[in-house]
């Protein structure tokens, strides 16, 4: 059998950080919150990772495979799983025996696919600690649906943690997190924020422990039989009354004894009470800054309490901290609101009468920023403390709504949004131009989306895609539209989505129901949107080392997916490359027209342009700089031939291709113009064919360091051209 080797990691280095991986007892860490929380996950002691990427943690995965032989040497396992299923699933090994283990993945979407397991985690409970670190993609720059990861700790009983941002406490807290996880038998998860994620800091580092139990260390036995550690009836009743009855109660002595949760006492105002999440800590003291009421250190002149672990809620500090207070106000971020209806419940069973806001003064929807704070702080400070509120804070608060209404005003509306869009030369953007064509033949279809870097095709000038019910899903969320449409139905799917979730929801489902489906997988080679980490079809190392024309796709080189799919019994099946535009448009009319009844997929051939540039940047540096001859092609439009009517631009979308001045002074329209940054990918030359646009486009091919013969042709067309311009002068 042949045995192919894999790097299972992706272009970027990651060799400063691997350093600091390295560090111990007397050395400084300085870097990233994810990276400390990697780093800390050494010193635990954790005997393996495994995990998802996904913004905002990507980072600790992609630097815990790359760190691999360094991680081989402490005999710590590192597994990149096929999905957040299978990562929560390899928390098992913390079931029996007692190893620390650790995974991570983007939550709330990565939560919602592990769900499964990690109900069955939950139930029996662990001996060796288990910390889920999930990056809580919330506010402003998050990139799913909005939704809380406290509810899965609620429901299913693990303790979550929330760290105020700073590297030294955020690293305690991992520590921390196994001991508590050990203390209580139950999973701990770590949420954090993009902002927790990427405050930068340092701490002193400790020597990483080589796990008692490792690749290094094996285990001699399995463990003995145990009917309790299985999630099945009737002991799942009894894990239930052992979560309430001895985990949580377990849980919440550790909090208290090992102070997780911190309290800062007030130097003025110390009866005002505020309780805050940990990971919003930092806002906040920005925001009391703005009031006055915090110095530059984080002295604050109200009383914080600060809940490093958002669940469970230890009721004894909570009642300690509002006991002497005459207002509190707690600033929980999101829906619902889990911890304000724990703590009003508190407060009331203890017959406690501090007034208790929250949500009556913020929003219960969205990104809890400086400026939303304020806003809440400023109508708690009115009601409580009016002579805290400094005029300026009162006018900067103002002055914000009034400069975004005269703004709207002025704009006859709300400013236009600035959606992402695939890379310049994406090989994804020409499918889109040649679906368009495609419709304009065969009428408009339904169009199932899917989670990926074609997802931006939602966006303009394309505006594709009805629905994305999630990583993977697209092909089976059209299993309820299709048996209902005239036109066959179109699913979009990633080679990253493909393997995640799509071959068993999607492709194993159509063919069993033997659907009527029409499924386009973009096999690009990596999971382009979450950082272009490698997949099982990705090229492999050794054929990209020996390519010798770096500039060449080499996505076709790894036929996984086309294998697999014949394996299942796909009998339609096309691998077109994406630039071939007319050849995609007439792929897809076919597909959607075929009297072929059944499944029909197109392999959407063309390697991601961000992996290509980055290979084949380095590639062309070096020949340049060895003098060697080195040819790019780039895109143009004759000025003197272009229309002016854009449809270039509607059909394409490239950042590269946009618009200037009609130097004519007869002509009003703007005319088409490529811009420095094109790649060169093809696309304009060939949505001008397919769609027999105007012949405006030219190809030109920009050699550096020319041969001999080539400087000669130049030379003499030059000459050529100066008697021609002398000859009509
Ligand atoms: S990362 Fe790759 S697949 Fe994604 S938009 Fe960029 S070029 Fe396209
Ligand atoms: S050829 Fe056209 S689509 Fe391709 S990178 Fe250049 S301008 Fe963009």
């Amino acid at each position: 059998m042949r045995k192919t080797t894999r790097r299972l990691d992706l272009e970027i280095s990651f060799h400063e950080e691997i350093k600091s991986l390295r560090l111990g007892q007397g050395d400084t860490f300085h870097g990233e919150g994810i990276l400390a929380i990697t780093k800390a996950l050494l010193q635990a002691g954790v005997s393996y990772v495994g995990g998802y990427q996904g913004a905002p943690v990507s980072h600790l995965l992609d630097v815990m495979v790359q760190a691999k032989p360094y991680l081989d040497e402490l005999g710590v396992h590192v597994e990149a799983c096929s999905n957040e299923a299978s990562a929560a699933a390899m928390l098992g090994a913390s079931i029996h025996y007692p190893v620390r283990g650790a995974v991570t993945w983007k939550s709330i979407v990565g939560t919602n696919v592990a769900a499964d397991a990690l109900s069955n985690l939950s139930s029996p409970g662990v001996t060796g600690g288990v910390l889920i670190v999930v990056g809580e993609d919330y506010g402003e720059g998050a990139s799913v649906i909005q939704e809380r990861t406290h509810a899965f700790a609620l429901k299913s009983g693990m303790c979550l943690l929330d760290p105020r941002p700073d590297l030294t406490q955020m690293v305690h807290l991992v520590e921390q997190g196994f001991e508590l996880s050990e203390a209580s038998h139950m999973p701990v998860i770590m949420e954090l924020r993009i902002r927790a994620c990427h405050v930068r800091g340092s701490f002193a580092a400790k020597d990483n422990r080589a796990p008692a139990w490792s690749k290094q260390n094996l285990i001699a036995d399995p463990a003995r039989f145990d009917y309790m550690r299985l999630a099945h009836p009737p002991v799942t009743f009894v894990h239930e009354k052992l979560k309430v009855h001895e985990r949580i109660p377990a849980a919440r002595r550790f909090i208290r004894e090992h102070g997780l949760n911190e309290t800062f006492h007030g130097v003025e105002h110390a009866d005002l009470g505020l309780v805050v999440q940990g990971g919003l800590y930092n806002t906040l003291i920005r925001t009391l800054q703005q009031f006055d009421l915090a110095d530059a250190f984080g002295v604050s002149s109200l009383s914080i309490h600060v809940l490093n672990v958002a669940w469970p809620l230890v009721p004894e500090d909570l009642t300690a901290f509002c006991a002497d207070k005459r207002a509190v106000l707690l600033f929980e971020e999101g829906q619902p609101e889990y911890i304000e209806q724990e703590l009003a419940l508190t407060l009331r069973r203890q017959d406690l009468q501090t007034p208790l806001h929250g949500k009556d003064l913020l929003p219960s929807a969205g990104e809890y920023t400086a400026e939303v704070m304020a806003t809440g702080l400023l109508a708690f400070l009115e009601r409580h403390q009016p002579t805290a509120v400094p005029e300026a804070t009162r006018a900067w608060l103002h002055g914000n709504v009034e400069r975004r209404q005269g703004l709207q005003k002025a704009m006859a509306g709300p400013l236009p949004a600035r959606p992402p869009g695939m890379c310049i030369g994406c090989p994804e953007r020409p499918v889109f131009a040649a679906l368009k064509l495609a419709q304009q033949d065969v009428g408009p279809v339904h169009i199932s989306g899917d989670i990926g870097c074609h997802a931006l095709a939602t966006f303009e000038p394309f505006s594709v895609g009805h629905s994305i019910l999630g990583y993977g899903m697209s092909l089976a969320s059209r299993a309820g539209v299709s048996p209902l449409m005239q036109r066959r139905v179109l699913s979009v799917m990633g080679d990253g989505g493909f393997w995640h979730n799509g071959l068993l929801t999607g492709v194993q489902s159509a063919l069993f129901n033997g659907d009527d489906a029409v499924l386009l997988i973009f096999k690009n080679g990596y999971t382009s949107a979450t950082g272009t980490q490698d997949i099982i079809n990705t090229p492999l190392e050794a054929v990209k080392a020996s390519s010798e024309d770096k500039r060449v796709s080499l996505s076709h080189t790894n036929q996984t997916i086309e294998q697999t799919l014949k394996g299942l019994g796909v009998q339609w099946l096309r691998t077109v490359h994406t630039y071939h535009v007319d050849v995609m448009k007439a792929t897809l009319t076919e597909a959607f027209t075929t009297s072929f009844q059944g499944l029909k997929v197109i392999v959407a051939e063309g390697e991601c342009q961000l992996e290509r540039q980055r290979r084949i940047k380095p590639w062309m540096a070096g020949l340049l700089a060895r003098g060697e001859r080195v040819e790019r092609v780039k895109y143009g439009v004759d000025e003197d031939v272009c229309n002016g009517d854009h449809a270039c631009i509607r059909l394409s979308g490239c950042p590269t291709l946009t618009l200037k001045d009609n130097p004519d002074p007869l002509k009003v329209d703007p005319v088409a113009h490529v811009i420095e940054g094109c790649v060169g990918c093809g696309l304009c030359g060939a949505n001008a064919h397919a769609a027999t646009l105007c012949p405006s486009f030219y190809r030109a091919e920009v050699v550096q360091n020319p041969r001999w013969h080539e400087r000669l042709v130049s030379g003499l067309r030059g000459l050529a051209r100066q008697c021609l311009q002398g000859a009509r002068a």
